[in-house]
C-alpha cells in the first residue's frame, strides 16, 4: 500500500492525466466531426410580445458524439476556441441555418431573420465576409433575412484588428448585427448606438425570476428604454415562464426568446413550428 502522502500524489496525477487524455481525445474528435461536417444546427425562435409574431430565429450548433451522445456547446466550444477550429465549425454552422433559412424562405414559411453566433476568431479570419455574401448569394437568401448576434468584448475590439470595419461592411449591405449578451461583458454604452447595431439582447440572468426580483425588473425596464429612445431593438432571453413574460410585457420589452416560447428544435421539428405559426 502507498503513503498517504504518495497516494494523494497520484491520484492528482490521474486526475490530471485523465482531463489531459479527455482534452486530446476531444480535440482529435472535434476534428473528425469538422471532416464529416457533422455539427447540426437547432433553431429557437423569437416573438414579439405584442402581436406573437415571430421576429426571428437564432442557429445554435448542437453535436451528438458517436459514443458520449450530446456535448453542449458550453462544453466543446472552448475547446474548439483554444485549438483554432472555432471558425470551420462557424462556417458549418453558417452555411446550414443559411440554407435552412433559404428554404424555408422559397416555402413561404415566415421566419423574420435567421440569427447565427459569431465569435471573435471566426470574425478575424480575413475572408469572413467574402464566405458570408457568398453563402448567401448560393443559397439565394437576401442578406435583410440574416443576422449577426455577437458579443459586446467583440464588438468593442479596437478599430486595428479591422472587426469594426468588416462589421460595418457586412451591416451595409443589409445583414442586421445584434449584441449578445447584453449587460454581461464590457457594457460600453458607446457602442449601443444605432448606427452600428440593430438589436439588444438581454442576457438571460437578468430575465430569470424578473418577477419576484425588483434589481431585475428595474436593470430590464432600464435597458428597454434605453433601447427604445435609440430605435434599437430589443429582445430578452431565457425566459422560462408564464410569470416571466407577464412582466416583460408589462415592462414593454418587443421580444423574447426561451423555453416559454419553445426549446431550440431540430430543423424538421423547427419547420413545423414555423409552418403552424404562418399566415
Ligand atoms: P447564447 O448565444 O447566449 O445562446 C442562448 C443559450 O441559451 C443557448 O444555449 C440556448 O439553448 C439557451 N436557452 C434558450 N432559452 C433558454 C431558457 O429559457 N432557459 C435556459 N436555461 N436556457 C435557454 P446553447 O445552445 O447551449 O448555447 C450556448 C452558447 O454557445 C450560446 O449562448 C453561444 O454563445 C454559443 N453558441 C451556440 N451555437 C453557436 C454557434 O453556432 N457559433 C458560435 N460561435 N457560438 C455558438
Ligand atoms: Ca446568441
Ligand atoms: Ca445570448
Ligand atoms: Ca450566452
Amino acid at each position: 500500500a502507498k503513503k498517504l502522502g504518495g497516494g494523494n500524489f497520484s491520484f492528482f496525477s490521474e486526475e490530471l492525466r485523465r482531463e489531459l487524455d479527455y482534452r486530446k481525445q476531444l480535440e482529435q474528435d472535434i476534428r473528425t466531426a469538422i471532416a464529416n461536417k457533422s455539427f447540426e444546427v437547432y433553431f429557437q425562435p423569437q416573438v414579439s410580445l405584442t402581436s406573437g409574431k415571430i421576429s426571428g430565429i437564432e442557429a445554435l450548433v448542437r453535436w451528438k458524439h458517436e459514443t458520449r451522445g450530446m456535448i453542449s456547446p458550453g462544453e466543446f466550444i472552448p475547446v474548439a476556441e483554444k485549438c483554432g477550429f472555432m471558425p470551420d465549425i462557424g462556417r458549418i454552422v453558417i452555411s446550414k441555418a443559411i440554407e435552412e433559412a433559404a428554404e424555408w424562405d422559397r416555402a413561404g414559411i415566415d421566419f423574420g431573420r435567421i440569427a447565427v453566433n459569431v465569435s471573435g476568431t471566426e470574425l478575424r479570419e480575413p475572408d469572413f465576409d467574402a464566405f458570408l455574401f457568398g453563402t448567401l448569394e448560393r443559397a439565394g437568401l437576401a442578406p435583410q433575412k440574416l443576422s449577426l448576434e455577437i458579443v459586446e468584448s467583440v464588438i468593442l475590439d479596437d478599430e486595428k484588428t479591422g472587426i469594426a470595419a468588416k462589421l460595418r461592411h457586412i451591416r451595409a449591405a443589409g445583414v442586421h448585427l445584434e449584441l449578445d449578451d447584453f449587460g454581461t461583458g464590457y457594457a460600453s454604452l458607446s457602442h449601443v448606438n444605432p448606427n452600428e447595431i440593430d438589436r439588444l439582447k438581454i442576457d438571460r440572468r437578468f430575465v430569470q425570476n424578473i418577477n419576484e426580483n425588483g434589481d431585475n425588473t428595474k436593470i430590464v425596464r432600464a435597458i428597454t428604454e434605453l433601447a427604445r429612445g435609440l430605435g434599437i431593438s430589443i429582445v430578452a432571453e431565457g425566459a422560462e415562464t408564464e410569470a416571466e413574460l407577464d412582466s416583460l410585457m408589462a415592462i414593454g420589452c418587443d421580444q423574447v426568446q426561451g423555453y416559454s416560447i419553445a426549446f431550440p428544435m431540430p430543423q424538421d421539428k423547427a419547420r413545423e413550428w414555423l409552418l403552424a405559426r404562418s399566415p
